[in-house]
């Protein structure tokens, strides 16, 4: 039987947030060992679609995914993903690394673990990483939390960061490149 996969070791995707715009950029994941995972995405406002394209293994894949909205009590609105799989409402869309697609969590047969470090070794991993990387551990751990928390698709106008005056390098940069993925400022 095959193990099933864990919903922390997927790339995990957010609805729009708001009014829904035409807009185009990238999700951007950091994994172990310096991999970066990239997924470009586009938002096609008339026909409440999201574009998904992405390198896997030796291919170009892309996915279309509708979105639908429904209207929350306290108002505004709320958008979600159908699986295009199984069509069902989602507000997570799930890809396992070695998986070609993303689908919802049960078309993928994910499961969650409890498999949380304890604080000691939370924070022991944080200053070894920190070391590794010639970084502070409050840099590492805001990476990490940048890193694990879900990529939304921001419709907000972000602020264009003046390039000239930015001097950071390496880890400095990426956080801040995530944190502005995310509509965040650091
Ligand atoms: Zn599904």
């Amino acid at each position: 039987m095959q193990r099933k996969q864990r919903v922390e070791n997927c790339l995990v995707i957010g609805p729009p947030r708001g009014p829904l715009h035409d807009v185009a950029d990238a999700f951007l994941w950091l994994l172990p060992e310096e991999i970066v995972k990239i997924v470009e995405y586009s938002i096609f406002a008339a026909y409440s679609e999201l574009r998904l394209r992405y390198y896997h293994k030796d291919g170009i894949f892309e996915q279309e995914i509708p979105l639908v909205n429904t209207t929350p009590n306290y108002g505004g609105t709320r958008w979600w993903f159908l699986c295009p799989k199984c069509s069902l409402r989602i507000s997570r869309l799930y890809k396992p690394l070695d998986a070609c697609y993303f689908f919802c969590r049960h078309c993928h047969d994910l499961t969650y673990t409890s498999a949380q470090m304890s604080r000691d070794s939370t924070q022991k991993f944080l200053q070894a990483t920190a070391r590794d990387l010639g970084v502070t551990t409050r840099e590492a751990r805001r990476w990490f939390e940048l890193n694990y928390d879900t990529p939304c698709i921001q419709e907000v106008q972000r602020p264009i960061i003046n390039k000239g005056r930015d001097r950071r390098t390496g880890l400095a940069l990426m956080v801040t490149k995530l944190a502005r993925t995310k509509g965040l400022s650091v």
